[in-house]
């Protein structure tokens, strides 16, 4: 635990100071005074014409410190220069911080999810790519090889959703599928193993059939197109061929202009819930993409993180994928997984080349609050910052010399070395998906388990999340109730009054 004691800022701002001190510490612990505290961080703020900060880090009798001013032009209103306040505070501390620790922070002060997001909002603003670059590096501290591949992520989706700034004129859907052969250790889905007892398969499905007609009617009525249609989970494929035609029945019969959908991905993670039957099914129905996730290439490491599947046992369905004519393949790559380190990772890669998926995301662990890995953090070996990071830079040069493009990326909390998770495409082959929910440019409906609804606005702008039970039992015991809320909320969001009101 590291401790620091923090003079000069109102306690309310201590939580910003925590979020970038996190960066660099794994446990701290802030205080209004502490003489016995590891670090002494004092600031000085004033705010007459402009936000100017001062401060200074001490420890151990050696100080540091850093100044920085922040303009308060185009605020418009109290909110927001407490916004700018926020970011001349974190600006300070990262440059302390990075001269007391020696550690760099690639991605400056910003701490959040999405950095393209701000990127696209910066250019809604009226900045060109230059200026929105320039900006991210000089107030936000990012470094090149940051602003660099988020331009690059900006341009691809800008030419595969030419409508970008318009898609709240549709929406797409999510399908929460809550079943998976076994649980995996780093694992937070709603995932259950599909032969425990969290409630009947058969009965998840009735609610989900009712939750498809119900939302269908929803969109024919207000006249509104899907965009894309994902299944996730857990594992789609987990559920036998027979269930997932009769859902892929249900979605034609409701969803409205099912034909025109413009993507639809079935998520078949886990290798040992494919066969031919499943395969040819998802051929038949024109599924445009699907997911085979090796996650690693090494034996040991699966059985590590808990996945009850081989490498030869994903090497074998991916080509058997190949040849029941599925040519849009997703593949999950983790990097930093425990014991894994450059030399795996490179090997990782190798096998990569030979298979050419038409797209791979490329995660940095993270560990996630919940999952069996966290739980038992001490019992895991794992990489380094700079390995990490060196791993991450890998990956990237990889897939530039193999014709792939960056066009999704984001952020976890606690993810190893602070990085990042990066979706590479063959370009053509981008997921639309994965864009629309990274940077939330529409509606998206969630329908079924752990399927959180994230409604936005067309009227206000607004943003509301609506989350289906996670559990099985749960949902099979509520899914009418849920129906009936989230079209409520849909309403509203899309100002609508409902009938006798
Ligand atoms: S396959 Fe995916 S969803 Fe299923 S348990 Fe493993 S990580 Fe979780």
């Amino acid at each position: 635990m590291t401790r620091f004691a923090i003079k000069g800022i109102d306690p309310v701002l201590f939580r910003d100071v925590e979020l970038i001190v996190r960066l660099f510490f794994e446990e701290v612990q802030l205080t209004e005074t502490d003489d016995r505290a590891d670090f002494q961080l004092e600031f000085t703020l004033d705010e007459s014409e402009a936000i100017e900060v001062r401060v200074t880090l001490t420890a151990d009798k050696v100080q540091w410190s850093a100044e920085h001013v922040r303009s308060i032009e185009g605020c418009t209103g109290e909110k927001e220069i407490r916004k700018r306040m926020k970011q001349a505070i974190s600006y300070v501390l990262v440059q302390v911080l990075e001269r007391a620790t020696g550690i760099e922070q690639p991605w400056g002060i910003l701490t959040g999810v999405r950095p393209t997001k701000l990127f696209h909002t910066l250019l809604q603003k009226g900045n060109s790519l230059q200026e929105a670059k320039r900006l991210l590096e000089q107030e936000y501290l990012l470094h090149p090889e940051k602003t660099q591949i988020l331009e690059e992520i900006i341009r691809r989706q800008l030419t595969v959703l030419p409508d970008f700034y318009e898609l709240d004129k549709e929406v797409s859907l999510y399908i929460g599928i809550p079943f998976c052969p076994t649980k995996c250790a780093y694992c937070t889905f709603p995932a259950y193993a599909i032969g425990g007892r969290t409630g009947s398969v058969e009965g998840f499905l009735a609610g989900l059939h009712e939750e498809i007609a119900a939302v269908g009617a929803w969109l024919r009525t207000r006249g509104l197109p899907v965009t894309t249609i994902y299944f996730g989970g857990g594992t789609p494929t987990s559920i036998s061929a027979e269930q997932m035609e009769s859902l892929f029945q249900q979605l034609k019969s409701h969803i409205p202009d099912f034909g025109q959908v413009r993507e639809w991905t079935v998520e078949a993670g886990r290798p040992d819930t494919l066969d031919e039957e499943k395969l040819a099914l998802m051929k038949r129905w024109n599924v445009d993409r699907i997911s085979i996730n090796p996650q690693s290439f090494k034996e040991e490491t699966l059985k590590v993180i808990g996945r009850h599947h081989t490498v030869e046992e994903t090497l074998r369905k991916y080509q058997l994928a190949r040849q029941m004519g599925l040519n849009n393949i997703n593949m999950d790559l983790i990097i930093g997984l425990p014991g894994e380190g450059l030399e795996t990772f490179a090997e990782t890669l190798d096998v990569m080349r030979e298979l050419r998926p038409e797209s791979l995301t490329v995660h940095t662990l993270s560990f996630k609050s919940g999952s069996v890995m966290t739980q038992n953090k001490e019992k895991y070996r794992v990489a380094g910052r700079e390995e990490t990071r060196e791993m991450v830079r890998m990956a990237r040069e990889w897939a530039r010399d193999q014709g792939y493009v960056p066009y999704y990326l984001y952020r976890q909390k606690n993810i190893l070395g602070n990085q990042e998770n990066v979706g590479y495409a063959f370009p053509g082959e981008e997921s639309l998906y994965n864009i629309i929910i990274m940077e939330e440019r529409q509606t998206i409906i969630g329908l079924g388990c752990g399927a959180v609804s994230k409604i936005i606005s067309p009227v206000s702008g607004r943003l509301s999340r609506l989350p289906n039970p996670k559990e099985p039992k749960a949902y099979i015991d509520t899914y009418r109730r849920h129906i009936k809320e989230k079209l409520a909320k849909l309403d509203e969001a899309y100002g609508i009054t409902p009938v006798g009101h």
